[in-house]
């Protein structure tokens, strides 16, 4: 017979892999804590190449956790561009279509995302761009889609309706919480499982008819749609009643839908924080990372001039960038109050061998002219208290490549070495 001990163990282990949150390398989580909001991004979870698990607060108080992430396509008038580079023209892209949280497009898929939700809102901002006259209409639209994307108001008003929807949801899973691993616990220990289980089966069907209920109210004020879709979404709960404990938290998950991580870090921040987020996100818009090259059987199959279709995308982003950069920036000044030259200033040498920084991610290296080895860009040179290049840099480092806007990079230009050796992970 399975003793009360391990019944209680077998609970915390499911309660465990129901708390997990699956998300995608580049998501960024941004998690209620007892002292506020902080962002984090998912890239260093554990998990595989494409995804990764996040296990945010498992003890009461129960709080949110909610993922975001940036757009994963470039818009550009020319088409989007993937993440591995591939430009796909917008009279390919006017049929796309989502499939759980992939998205694709005559055939080929597009990005993948970790939520249906997200990946049904990008299929529908794509249509809408691809519905556009080409041209200006067609940079309008575009330029709509990203003024959607870093609306801050949004991401403020998603959590107040929130906050509003789920509070008495939030009573009744923290008390779930603690009628399954403290109530039944105590009673098993002191009357035995054989005499009480009735009693405490009714009082745990009680909570969860409670918390069904309130889920459901909550759910209609989050997400609307139909009442069958959200009874789709209420029976893995109602069968897996350790999930109802995190059934709030599911709803959080997706609480800012598809606004950018910086929009929705305004909302939660408060104003000291955003400054850090955002000085991030600006060196990512304004210094984009230098790809790989997509394969060359990729390029052959879908274009007639593998170089063309490459300029053609290397085009497309810059222009991409350059439209985000701005957009990021007027939106950072508006949040913050702070200009982008104020946020972005150069990090001061982490040791005395640090001669060069990448001006995306800011790893500090030993040797100028080289490029990030994570980043592909070319390095800036570090400045030293009396404004040169610290002692022990070789003279003639190269100086700021600051504005790292990359309009023709050629396949085959990634060949450039780094030869300085990193001076400390970030
Ligand atoms: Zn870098």
């Amino acid at each position: 017979m399975i003793g009360a001990t391990e019944l209680i163990a077998a609970a915390a282990a499911l309660y465990v892999v129901e708390s997990a949150l699956l998300v995608r390398r580049g998501d960024v989580l941004l998690e209620a804590r007892r002292r506020g909001w902080k962002a984090r991004r998912c890239d260093a979870l554990p998990g595989g190449d494409d995804w990764a698990v996040a296990l945010p607060g498992l003890l009461p108080p129960l709080r949110p956790a909610a993922v975001c992430r940036p757009l994963p396509l470039a818009l550009a008038p020319q088409g989007a561009i993937t993440a591995g580079g591939r430009l796909v023209p917008w009279e390919r892209l006017a049929g796309a279509h989502a499939d759980g949280g992939r998205v694709s497009a005559d055939g080929l898929v597009l990005a993948r995302l970790s939520s249906d939700r997200a990946a049904g809102e990008l299929v529908a901002a794509l249509r809408r761009v691809a519905a556009a006259a080409p041209g200006a209409a067609r940079e309008a639209a575009i330029g709509a889609e990203l003024d959607a994307h870093l609306d801050a108001s949004a991401a403020r008003a998603a959590l107040a309706r929130w906050r509003e929807a789920g509070p008495f949801l939030g009573v009744v899973t923290n008390a779930l919480f603690g009628y399954v691993f403290l109530a039944v616990p105590v009673v098993v220990a002191r009357r035995g499982l054989v005499a009480t289980w009735p009693v405490l089966l009714a009082g745990l069907l009680a909570l969860l008819a409670a918390a069904g209920v309130e889920w459901w109210f909550a759910d209609r004020a989050l997400r609307g749609g139909s009442a069958g879709s959200r009874l789709g979404r209420l029976i893995p709960h109602v069968l897996a009643p350790l999930g109802m404990i995190r059934a709030r938290q599911a709803v959080a998950r997706d609480l800012f839908g598809s606004l950018h991580p910086l929009a929705a870090a305004c909302a939660v921040l408060p104003p000291a924080a955003r400054a850090g987020e955002a000085a991030r996100w600006l060196r990512e818009a304004r210094h984009p990372a230098v790809r790989a090259a997509a394969s060359s059987v990729e390029v052959h199959a879908h274009a007639a001039d593998p170089d063309a279709a490459e300029l053609d995308a290397a085009a497309a982003g810059a222009w991409y960038h350059a439209a985000l950069s701005a957009r990021l920036e007027a939106m950072v000044a508006r949040e913050t109050g702070a200009s982008p030259d104020e946020l972005l200033v150069p990090p001061a040498p982490d040791s005395d061998e640090s001669c060069a920084y990448c001006p995306r991610c800011l790893a500090q290296y030993t040797a100028a002219g080289s490029v990030c080895s994570d980043c592909g860009l070319e390095l800036v040179a570090i400045r030293g208290s009396a404004g040169g290049a610290p002692a022990g840099c070789a003279d003639g480092a190269r100086t700021a490549h600051a504005d790292g806007a990359r309009t023709g990079r050629r396949r085959g230009e990634r060949t450039a070495h780094s030869n300085g050796a990193r001076t400390r992970t970030r």
